[in-house]
């Protein structure tokens, strides 16, 4: 029953009369009642041991629950009652006791009569009383917890609801600005459209209709020898209601290049004689011709054309400086340029800051060593300095963008692309071709005047005549640069002939001093280089911008097949072609099996560099946005100056480069990343996922353009 042994025990009668009781019993209430109006032992009832206890509603609960007990025992006749009592002691404390009862017999006369025991239960209610304690506060607290619940669930339900609003928002806005370049600019080609209907027809085995056949058959006839450039580029820009005819005009002049019959009412500009001060050297200064006029030479002044432009040669002035710039580097190393190793948004202005006049060739050289160039090539890293710092004093500084920062800039772009991008890791791209990538980015714009092509082309301009209008600055680049390459300080590539005497040929070159052009061009490596070089440098003409990115999407184009696919499926019709005549790729990506097309891959491996570069030479698009508008700015600047020049000549002055009628930039920048960035980037993008962060950073360029746009009045007409 009660492990424990009662303190006393007591026997009442019926009327709750004391009939016996044990000793300690009768003691322990005696001691209990003498401070009390109740009297000792013969007063001793079943009702003055419940009057003893202190409840908190005093004698009344006191007498309740003794009727209560009484009830039990004789009315009910429970076989056992218990109650709980409070006892206040003497010392202040407070005793809980437990009165057992019990139904008996008088012994004597055999009368109902009542055992009672009183047990000492104070420990354990004490552990009750702090259990029922805790048990509260943990009921609070599951309480709260629950109450937090629900408010997190609200809070989560909200949140969930705003994200299907902004991302239906987002959508729409996408969708907007899809069907807003789709349906305002088709960048299709004739040979894209046609290329379109032959692939379907291959792959699918799709006829295509008359009406379409009829539609490529004008496309064709019409398009005259502008193949490569989409269907009616000069309406469609010309239409364009959100850029304005101004920026229309500047974007045809841009892809286009100035028409024949554009007006050039300099004529004294035209070249009369064509007596040369010299040739053969590289320097755009000895083809300067001999009647130049004074407006002529005023508008040289300043640039790296001018007659007076003196490239200053760091290897024949300073012949320490490659010594500084290679011990320099260590230091560099884990600050700044490790940040170029990784960084899409690399901050090449702050770059600029800590290197003054060493920024590109800085950057190059270790962006070189990083990529394992220097090692795999075996490359004269004194040779290399010299060289890089040679091409950097090329560059100059007056000109707002087409500086060494700009190159700079083009070679950490590069570099991220093919390590970053994606591109190494596709194997798409040689080590070659990856060698003459930094290459190409760090001469792309070497000896730039700050002058446009049109420019030179319009005033035939020496670099013009030179190169029969034919990207002139893109060639003057790639020439003069390679030029340098062939000068034994800065021939840095080493010279392995090719042929039967390479033996020969190598120990001999080894033992001469100057090495002939002869020499330098027999050389495999140089030559394979210099070929991937001259493709990306004058790639960057923005006159071939259609041409190269139609060629690399027809190439490139990528075919979605259908989950568990194989070319044998798609290709019904090709069972019957000889191998090498169809050459596909497989590509793992987006989940799905693509085919990537490649119909003649010798001569498509040569646009993956070339839109790299392409990519890279308009990179400020995809970096932070405000590096990007600083670029854009001293881009507008340096048009602002060839703006200049023209008044000064008595030439038109071109679209957008009227300094007195500012405020076309916004709607420029519009135009150029419609038409010419995001596809760009774009197409890269789709074939290397891992540029997308670069297409997110024009994205996102692009918007912020949006907006000032949207905050501006309504286009002129
Ligand atoms: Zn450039």
């Amino acid at each position: 029953m009660h492990h424990q042994s009662p303190l006393h025990n007591f026997l009442f009668d019926c009327n709750g009369k004391l009939l016996h009781a044990n000793r300690a019993a009768v003691q322990a209430c005696r001691r209990d009642t003498a401070g009390s109006k109740l009297s000792p032992e013969e007063d001793m009832t079943l009702k003055s041991l419940f009057l003893m206890g202190s409840y908190p509603g005093g004698q009344e609960e006191a007498e309740e629950a003794y009727e209560e007990a009484v009830n039990a025992i004789f009315v009910l006749q429970v076989q056992c009652h218990r109650h709980n009592q409070p006892r206040s002691l003497k010392i202040g404390k407070v005793r809980w006791e437990m009165i057992e009862m019990w139904p008996m017999q008088d012994p004597v006369d055999g009368s109902p009569a009542v055992l009672v025991k009183r047990y000492n239960i104070t420990q354990q209610k004490e552990i009750e009383m702090q259990l029922s304690a805790q048990q509260e506060a943990l009921q609070r607290h599951n309480q709260a917890l629950e109450q937090d619940s629900i408010d997190m669930q609200e809070e989560r339900v909200r949140l969930e609801k705003e994200t299907l609003t902004l991302t239906q928002r987002m959508e729409v806005l996408m969708h907007d600005k899809f069907e807003h370049t789709t349906s305002n600019f088709d960048a299709e080609t004739p040979i894209e459209k046609v290329l379109n209907v032959l692939q379907a027809f291959i792959t699918q085995a799709t006829t295509p209709s008359v009406e379409t056949v009829i539609n490529l058959y004008h496309i064709l006839s019409e398009s005259g020898t502008h193949l490569r450039q989409p269907v009616a580029l000069e309406e469609q820009l010309m239409k364009d209601k959100r850029m304005g005819s101004d920026v229309g005009k500047s974007m045809l002049q841009l892809l286009q290049g100035t028409s024949a019959s554009a007006p050039a009412t300099g004529e004294t500009l035209l070249m009369k004689s064509t007596s040369f001060a010299g040739s053969g050297s590289g320097s755009a200064s000895a083809f300067i011709p001999a009647d130049i006029t004074p407006a002529f030479e005023r508008m040289l002044q300043c640039s790296c054309l001018s007659p007076h432009f003196v490239p200053q040669d760091p290897v024949c002035m300073f012949p320490w400086r490659a010594l500084l710039l290679l011990d320099c580097m260590p230091d560099l190393q884990h600050a700044v340029l490790q940040d170029a190793e990784t960084n899409w948004q690399f901050d090449i202005f702050a770059f600029a800051e800590a290197t003054p006049g060493s920024t590109l060739s800085m950057l190059t050289f270790h962006l070189y060593k990083q990529a394992g160039l220097v090692r795999e090539f075996k490359l004269d890293e004194r040779k290399l300095c010299n060289f890089l710092q040679k091409v950097e004093s090329g560059y100059s500084a007056e000109n707002p963008y087409h500086n060494s920062i700009h190159a700079a800039s083009v070679v950490q772009m590069t570099h991220m692309l093919l390590c970053h991008g994606g591109l190494i890791k596709s194997g798409l791209i040689t080590k070659t071709q990856q060698l003459s990538s930094y290459w190409s980015a760090a001469v792309h714009d070497y000896e730039h005047g700050g002058l446009n092509n049109d420019f030179l082309i319009k005033t035939s301009h020496a670099l013009a005549v030179r190169y029969n209008d034919q990207s002139p600055l893109e060639n003057h680049h790639m020439s003069a640069a390679v030029q340098l390459l062939f000068q034994p300080d800065y021939s840095y590539i080493a010279v392995r002939c090719a042929g039967p005497f390479t033996c020969f040929c190598w120990r001999w070159l080894h033992n001469k001093q100057h090495l002939s052009w002869f020499d330098m061009l027999r050389s495999e490596t140089i030559a394979h280089v210099r070929s991937v070089c001259v493709n990306q440098v004058l790639g960057t003409d923005m006159k071939r911008h259609f041409d190269i990115t139609s060629r690399f999407q027809s190439a490139f184009k990528q075919q979605p097949v259908g989950s568990g696919g194989t070319a044998a499926h798609v290709m019904p019709v090709w069972d019957n072609v000889k191998a090498e005549d169809k050459t596909l790729v497989y590509q793992h990506h987006m989940n799905s099996i693509s085919i990537m097309w490649q119909c003649d891959m010798t001569s498509d491996k040569q646009h993956i560099p070339q839109m790299v570069l392409k990519c890279a030479d308009i990179g400020h698009l995809a970096v932070d946005p405000k590096t990007h508008k600083r670029w854009a700015f001293q881009l507008e600047e340096e048009f602002f100056r060839q703006g200049d020049k023209e008044k000064e000549a008595g030439l038109a002055v071109s679209p957008l480069m009227d300094r007195s009628m500012q405020g076309g930039m916004t709607r420029s920048q519009l135009g150029f990343f419609n038409i010419v960035g995001i596809p760009l980037f774009k197409a890269i993008a789709d074939l290397f996922e891992e540029s997308q962060p670069m297409l997110d950073g024009v994205l996102a360029n692009f918007r912020q353009w949006e907006e000032i746009a949207s905050a501006q009045p309504d286009v002129p007409a």
